[in-house]
């Protein structure tokens, strides 16, 4: 172990300093963490992880390899936070914690890589439009649903089904003048629907269109950043929020909104908080965060839509996406349009909001406990009987389709606004 470094090195733990003092360790969020669930150790619990953070504050402990790893050990799924009588803000403790881990130890050369590429749209795009093309050499079809396995498997990637990168990533130009006398809604695609899911931006646009909107896209499809954030890259978090402000100044709309609620979350939350201190940029931050929406609350909050005509006859079971849930507080309205399409029957399953494992790349750098927090999901999503399982983010899309085939599964799984699209006007 390294010596514990001084409090007054821990400028970005600083910030929370106060929050870390108001748990009362009651343990109110062990009983609903999806890490603690599997792991049993305290470091995996948000009690855990905020007295770690109270001493290292303290200079008690050091920013070690120990640490990192308890802070990498969170879905940031704010299960913890809902439960907490407190109000301690865990999440923003992790990050901050993240954030501090990679300033006391810096990034691992791989992620120094790829999040430089991610910073840089025009990379990530040429990267992604590289990787698609020689993905079959990497990939075989996996048999049971729309997914790939690697051909050369080594440990637990072996098991893991991932979805194909898009041929044609999503891209829409959208109207140059405004076309009708609806609003105007900006479609921010993030990078989910761009390179895996271009379907959920094309039904996303199909949707908006017939309720009367003017769709449009940002020149650059570019990363929110919480990519980066998560693994602790404060610096590239921020420069991508600098970015999105500065693409979208100017441009005119009514109302920003996104299919993907960690997209959503990061105008909404995100870019206020992280760019707080930036005269430049402060205002215009709050500006967006005013009029950003998920795309299923715009729907049913501000649109006011009304049922599709065209039956689709089928029993959907929803997951609410950890970020929609707790992050925006969106619950009812996928279930309003949901119910709402003719011949659907909603069968709930237990625990409908608790998280899948996804959690972005936290799938990928903690493969055993994703798919371990995963498979308590597919059995709950099987108990439902439904026929199709539909989502509203496209991540959770990605780790349930993964998660039900792991047991052979082979029910599909949705976004919210695809069953939409195909239940017509
Ligand atoms: S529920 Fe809140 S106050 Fe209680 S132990 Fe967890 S973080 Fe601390
Ligand atoms: S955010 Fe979720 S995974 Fe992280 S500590 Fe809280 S309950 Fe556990």
């Amino acid at each position: 172990m390294s010596a514990a470094r001084p409090p007054d090195d821990l400028a970005v733990m600083r910030a929370l300093a106060d929050a870390v003092t108001i748990c009362n360790r009651c343990g109110a969020c062990q009983a609903v963490c999806p890490v603690y669930a599997e792991t049993r150790i305290e470091p995996g619990v948000a009690r855990g992880k905020v007295q770690l953070a109270a001493a290292i504050l303290s200079g008690d402990l050091p920013v070690d390899r120990e640490a990192a790893a308890a802070f990498s050990t969170c879905t940031t799924c704010m299960a913890c936070e809902e439960a907490c009588p407190s109000g301690v803000p865990v999440v923003d403790i992790v990050a901050a914690a993240r954030a501090q881990v990679v300033e006391a130890r810096g990034l691992p050369w791989v992620k120094r890589v790829v999040f430089g590429g991610v910073r840089r749209p025009r990379v990530l795009r040429a990267a992604a439009e590289a990787a698609a093309r020689l993905q079959d050499a990497a990939f075989k079809p996996a048999s049971d649903r729309d997914l790939r396995r690697l051909r050369f498997p080594h440990g637990l990637a072996a098991r893991r089904a991932y979805p194909p990168l898009a041929a044609h990533p999503f891209a829409h130009p959208g109207p140059l003048r405004k076309a009708g006398t609806g609003p105007r809604v900006l479609l921010f695609p993030g990078c989910m629907v761009t390179y895996v899911y271009p379907g959920i931006g094309h039904a996303s646009v199909e949707v908006l269109e017939r309720a009367g909107v003017d769709v449009v896209a940002p020149p650059e499809a570019a990363c929110c950043g919480v990519p980066l954030e998560a693994h602790g890259d404060l610096a590239g978090a921020t420069e991508l929020a600098r970015f999105q402000l500065d693409q979208l100044e100017g441009l005119e709309f009514d109302a920003l909104v996104a299919a993907c609620p960690t997209c959503t979350s990061s105008f909404v939350h995100r870019y206020p908080r992280l760019l707080a201190g930036e005269p430049r940029y402060a205002a215009r931050a709050q500006r967006l965060a005013a009029c950003a929406y998920d795309i299923t609350s715009y729907l049913v909050d501000v649109l006011c839509v009304g049922p599709p005509t065209r039956r689709l006859e089928a029993t959907v079971t929803y997951h609410d996406p950890c970020h929609l849930a707790r992050g925006l507080g969106v619950t009812r309205q996928p279930r309003e349009l949901l119910t709402g399409i003719p011949g659907v029957r909603l069968s709930e399953m237990r625990e409908p909001s608790r998280c899948c494992g996804g959690a972005g790349s936290f799938s990928l750098a903690h493969q055993e406990l994703s798919l371990a927090i995963g498979a308590r999901k597919a059995t709950d999503i099987a108990a439902t009987g439904a026929e199709v399982v539909a989502t509203s983010c496209p991540g959770c899309r990605m780790q349930l389709a993964d998660v039900l085939s792991q047991t052979g599964d082979s029910r599909p799984v949705v976004h919210t606004v695809e069953l939409l699209a195909a239940a017509g006007r």
